[in-house]
Parts: C-alpha cells; sequence; structure tokens
C-alpha cells in the first residue's frame, strides 16, 4: 500500500456490528460479559477500548511495527516508555530534545535512579564516547526542536544493536507520513500525537509503535499498569486526522520550502534552520533517511527585541506553543516551549533570545511568506 492510501485504509476500518464507515466512538468504560471472564475481548476500558484499539492499529501499521499503543499524551507515551527502565540504568539521549522530554528525564527518571547523559546525536563519536556499563538505551528526537538537527537513524540503530542497547526514536516533527525508523532499525518510535498526526491542535494523545512482541508484550503491561491512556473521543479524533495526513505534509512541506527560501534571503535573519536548505549540515541525510522535510523550521532575528517586534506584526501565524496544526503557529522557544530548559544550557545549544519557530500550516504559502514580509521590513 502507497503512504497515501495507507492514511486511509490501513487500521481498522468501519465498524462489522452497524456498517459504519467511520470507526464508532465507544464511549464505555466496561463491557458486559456473558458469563465471569467470557468476554469479547474487551473487559475494562483502560486496558482495551475498540476506538482506542482502532487507532492503535493505525499507528502500527503507519509505522511498520508489530504493535502499537495509544496514551493519553506525547509525554505520557515517553514516560511510559521510559518505563522500561530500571533503577541504575543509564540513558543517552539528543541534547536539544523537546523540553518537556528533558524535564522528565532531568527531574524525575534521574530521581528514579535512571541517569541520563544529554548529547549531540547527531555526531556519532559523542554517542560512542557517553557509553557506559549502565547505558541501556539510546533515545532520539530527529529532526530536533527547535534547531532541526538530523541524526543517522541507521547508524545509530546498528551501534545501539552491537551494544545491546535499545533504539527509541520520538518521530513527532517527521511524521509517519515522512520517516519510518522501525525500517532503519529502532525498536521503539514515539509521537506527540497532538501535533501533526491529530493536525487540528484540538487533541492532546501519545503514540508509540515496537516492532517486537517482546517489547510489545512490556510496553502493554506498562500502559495497563500505569495507565495513561486516551479516552475514545481523543482516539476518534486521532482516526480522522490521520484521513488527511498525506495532504497536510505534502501543502505543509510545499509552504515550508518556500518560507525558508525567502528568510534565507531576506537581510534581517542571521540565521535559517530548515533541513530542506541545501546548506543544512543535516541536509543529504535528511534526504536519504526521510520522504520529505516537514513543517518546522527555525530562524533568528539577531535579538529579543527584534523578535518581540516581529511577534505583535504578523497576522497569520499565531503566537502559540504546539506545532503540526493546519494553521501556522509561531513562537519563541527560548521563553516559551524550551523556558523549562536552563539558560546557559540554551545558549549553548544555540536557542537564543532571538530564535524564532515556525510551525507552517497549509495556508496559501504566498500570503504567508507576504505575511512575514510585512513584519520583518
Ligand atoms: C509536543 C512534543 C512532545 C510532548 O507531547 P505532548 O503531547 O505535549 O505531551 C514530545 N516530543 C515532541 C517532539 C513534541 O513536539
Amino acid at each position: 500500500m502507497k503512504p497515501k492510501t495507507k492514511v486511509i485504509h490501513a487500521g481498522i476500518f468501519g465498524d462489522e456490528y452497524t456498517g459504519s464507515v467511520s470507526v464508532p466512538i465507544y464511549q464505555t468504560s466496561t463491557y458486559k460479559q456473558e458469563a465471569v471472564g467470557k468476554t469479547k475481548g474487551y473487559d475494562y476500558s483502560r486496558t482495551a477500548n475498540p476506538t482506542r484499539h482502532a487507532l492503535e492499529e493505525l499507528i502500527k501499521e503507519l509505522e511498520n511495527g508489530k504493535a502499537g499503543f495509544a496514551f493519553g499524551s506525547g509525554m505520557a507515551a515517553i514516560s511510559s516508555v521510559l518505563m522500561l527502565l530500571n533503577s541504575g540504568d543509564h540513558l543517552i539521549i539528543t541534547d536539544d530534545v523537546y523540553g518537556g522530554t528533558f524535564r522528565v528525564v532531568d527531574k524525575v527518571f534521574k530521581r528514579l535512579g535512571i541517569a541520563a547523559t544529554f548529547v549531540d546525536t547527531s555526531d556519532p563519536e559523542k554517542v560512542r564516547a557517553a557509553v557506559t556499563d549502565r547505558t541501556r538505551a539510546i533515545y532520539l528526537e530527529t529532526p530536533t526542536n527547535p534547531l532541526l538537527k538530523i541524526t543517522d537513524i541507521r547508524e545509530t540503530a546498528l551501534f545501539a544493536h552491537q551494544h545491546n542497547l535499545l533504539l527509541i526514536v520520538d518521530n513527532t516533527f517527521a511524521t509517519p507520513y515522512w520517516q519510518h525508523p522501525l525500517d532503519l532499525g529502532a525498536d521503539i518510535v514515539l509521537h506527540s500525537a497532538t501535533k501533526y498526526i491529530g493536525g487540528h491542535s484540538d487533541v492532546v494523545a501519545g503514540l508509540v509503535a515496537v516492532n517486537s512482541e517482546e517489547l510489545a508484550e512490556r510496553i502493554g503491561f506498562i500502559q495497563n499498569s500505569v495507565g495513561a491512556v486516551p479516552g475514545p473521543q481523543d482516539a476518534w479524533l486521532l482516526i480522522r486526522g490521520v484521513k488527511t495526513l498525506a495532504l497536510r505534509m505534502e501543502q505543509i512541506e510545499k509552504n515550508a520550502h518556500a518560507i525558508a527560501e525567502f528568510l534565507e534571503a531576506h537581510p534581517k535573519v542571521t540565521k535559517v534552520y530548515y533541513p530542506g536548505l541545501a546548506n543544512h549540515p543535516g541536509h543529504e541525510l535528511a534526504k536519504k533517511q526521510a520522504g520529505g522535510f516537514g513543517g518546522m523550521l527555525s530562524f533568528d532575528v539577531g535579538s529579543g527585541e527584534n523578535a518581540d517586534r516581529l511577534l505583535v506584526r504578523v497576522q497569520y501565524f499565531t503566537l502559540a506553543e504546539s506545532l503540526g496544526a493546519v494553521e501556522s503557529l509561531i513562537s519563541v522557544p527560548a521563553k516559551m516551549t524550551h523556558a523549562s530548559i536552563p539558560k546557559p544550557r540554551r545558549e549553548a545549544l544555540g536557542i537564543t533570545d532571538g530564535l524564532i519557530r515556525l510551525s507552517v500550516g497549509i495556508e496559501d504559502g504566498d500570503d504567508l511568506i507576504e505575511d512575514l514580509r510585512q513584519a520583518l521590513d
């Protein structure tokens, strides 16, 4: 099945009881049993719910995995996956990882005895140097947020498996339309489905797919034990969102590319970060391991004051956290999504006060460029 067909037909289609073409929202917590323990496969909705199950089958197929799991948020998905680790274990993780991921690793899992080393995973030497005899997993975000650094998933997977480490990839930015980490050797792929998968800024959720029955069993156990699951209404919204994932990503990609080229040529912009530009350090790698470059881009306007001035002038870019929706969003990572990262660390990473991040939407690309032009001028 080609990707555009897959987003429509993968997973569970419709409903066998009524013929309903849309997967119904099974708004129920429990299920009638014909006799004690004799069920139709569902007994309690924390454990399993048909609408959520349809979504889990869908993400499994989109990511070419052995099993899929849905969670109540991206952070719930990430936290549940990290619960595979034991006290005393060590994790190697991308240094400009999503702010919330940094926080949960640094403030919660560290307290529970799970150590982490944050490294620039786009440099294989740095990953190599971080391995200790307690390391159990490597966690990548690629492209990263907000600097769009690219890590070689295939090479990292080879390295991880030589050292008996799990490879976990946060695929939120690339989406299962453009990038398939499990095909490249990763063991676990996860998403903040709040972003491109939902696609309409109306649901918070997380998704996971795994490449083995063993991992499926372990994650399934954690999912049911911890219970950080989404309700059926949110599961349904995600199934609906996926139907247009291909169309949205194609349009977003086109707009993002045009905007990146416009910004690069503008005298008031000191730097543009977009993997689709030939001068981006990860360009060739991004081209090799993903079908597209996505809709996230960042650019530097030199100072926090300049950034503030631009933000009040734009009309079509909504000032908001989050990303990946039909409408274009604009943010200042240093003061918003990445505010929980201490300033010295932020500056060291290149997340300056003048860095502006765009999540490009599906509006007319010319309108978006005109808007940025008047705001910059
Ligand atoms: C938003 C985001 C998360 C966290 O997801 P939530 O749904 O907000 O909990 C994790 N990783 C990345 C890359 C994100 O953008």
